[in-house]
């Protein structure tokens, strides 16, 4: 056998066994729909490989038509699922519409009496435009990491040899017809180029899986279950470092502590679950009028802390009572009707040499005075411009 004949049976074997690969990735994490796009890729180019290499004439139906339709299919999937993994649009029409028009002018070519040569670089071209539109879609997120980077790197590396290639190894060659293919220059640099290629789009997808899937594992140990928002343990650590961050801009911070009001006798009047739906329901609460800049944790059974970047006592007071008036007006399943939880605020702003552990105390207090008070009420101590004008604290 010889040296290109071995090449190119690599080529089929690596994509089957990276169809294999993320086909078992995907079975694993099924919810990662755009892995099952990257397995069905390999498969439809590793099918492509195998008949382009055995099909008996190369000048034949299967050959022609058939290799570069899996192609087609198998370039399509890897462009919708390197998009589809970062929530991007691809136009699929288009991408669609290509490997059509390359198929139709290579069947015109095909009929006709044309030259061998011309025709490699019709689908080369097409298939260099399609990875081009990839590229383009995926530069969006470029930002994003550099796995993004990579991805991105490597559909322009794609549609680059795609151009490049067929230029330069069909024309030292000189003419060669559908008999000399096999034995080609052409063919060898083509079989070697995608077999190294080809390892490298699958080895950069596999670093985004595994990007992707240890991401998720770190969100699960890292947020509680109930609620979705960070665990104290996790919150505490990076409180801290906000903390330290904002050292150096030194912006106003503030603190919001929140403790469900008389929570025990919902447990035991009504069931732990019914108290596991209230704190979900907080916890849900919380995620969804906190800002982004914002940082809100668990940090205790049912006591919830939320960090204001670049906000005073006012704005975090307004803050919590939103958080107080809404909270007090959920339904709660298996509560009687119109039988509402209330919950209890403290609130703090940072003043100089404040760490994370002063605030909370200072927050932790004024939750105090809530609870004290009749609870169902935020509590916000003086701030000192406040105090200077001689304004009444918050209650
Ligand atoms: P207060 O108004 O003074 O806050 O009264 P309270 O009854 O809410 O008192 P406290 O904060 O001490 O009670 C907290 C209760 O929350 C005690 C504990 O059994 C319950 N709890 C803690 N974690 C969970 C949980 O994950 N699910 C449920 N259902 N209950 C929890
Ligand atoms: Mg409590
Ligand atoms: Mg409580």
């Amino acid at each position: 056998m010889k040296n290109e004949q071995i090449l190119g049976l690599l080529n089929p074997l690596i994509a089957l066994v990276f169809a294999i690969t993320f086909f078992v990735f995907w079975w694993k994490y099924k919810d990662k729909s755009y892995i099952i796009g990257i397995s069905f890729a390999y498969l439809m180019m590793g099918t492509g490989f195998l008949i382009s290499h055995l099909a008996a004439d190369v000048n034949g139906i299967a050959h022609v038509f058939g290799t570069n339709f899996l192609f087609s299919m198998g370039v399509i999937s890897i462009i919708w699922a390197a998009c589809y993994r970062s929530n991007l649009n691809v136009p699929l029409g288009l991408l669609g519409l290509l490997p059509i028009l390359g198929i139709s002018v290579l069947a015109y070519v095909h009929f006709n009496p044309i030259e061998f040569n011309a025709r490699l670089f019709v689908m080369n071209t097409a298939f260099g435009i399609m990875f081009a539109i990839g590229a383009v879609s995926l530069f969006k997120n470029i930002s994003a990491g550099p796995v993004e980077k990579l991805l991105f790197a490597m559909f322009v590396l794609m549609a680059l040899q795609f151009w490049i290639r067929p230029i330069s190894t069909v024309s030292p060659e000189g003419s060669f017809d559908h008999q000399g293919y096999r034995d080609s220059f052409y063919y060898s640099v083509l079989n070697a180029t995608i077999a190294l290629l080809a390892l490298m789009l699958a080895l950069s997808l596999m670093a985004a899986c595994v990007v992707d899937i240890m991401a998720e594992i770190r969100t699960k140990t890292e947020n509680d279950l109930l609620t979705g928002l960070k665990i104290r343990r996790v919150f505490e650590d990076q409180a801290k470092a906000i903390f330290e961050d904002n050292s150096r801009v030194d912006l106003p911070m503030a603190m919001i502590l929140a403790d469900i009001d008389h929570f025990k006798n919902v447990n035991d009047n009504f069931g732990h679950q019914v108290g596991d739906r209230a704190i979900a329901a907080f916890g849900k609460l919380l995620r969804e009028q906190v800002r982004d800049s914002d940082f809100a944790g668990r940090v205790g059974g049912e006591e919830f802390c939320i960090i204001l970047w670049n906000a005073n006592a006012q704005t975090a007071r307004l803050v919590a009572e939103n958080i107080r008036y809404r909270f007090s007006q959920i339904q709660i399943a298996g509560l009687p009707k119109n039988d509402f939880l209330t919950a209890s605020f403290g609130v703090a702003e940072s003043r100089d040499g404040d760490d994370y552990d002063t605030l909370f105390k200072r927050a932790d207090e004024a939750l105090y005075a809530s609870k004290k008070n009749g609870r169902d009420r935020v509590t916000c101590p003086l701030t000192r411009d406040e105090s200077s004008l001689g304004l009444e604290p918050a209650t």
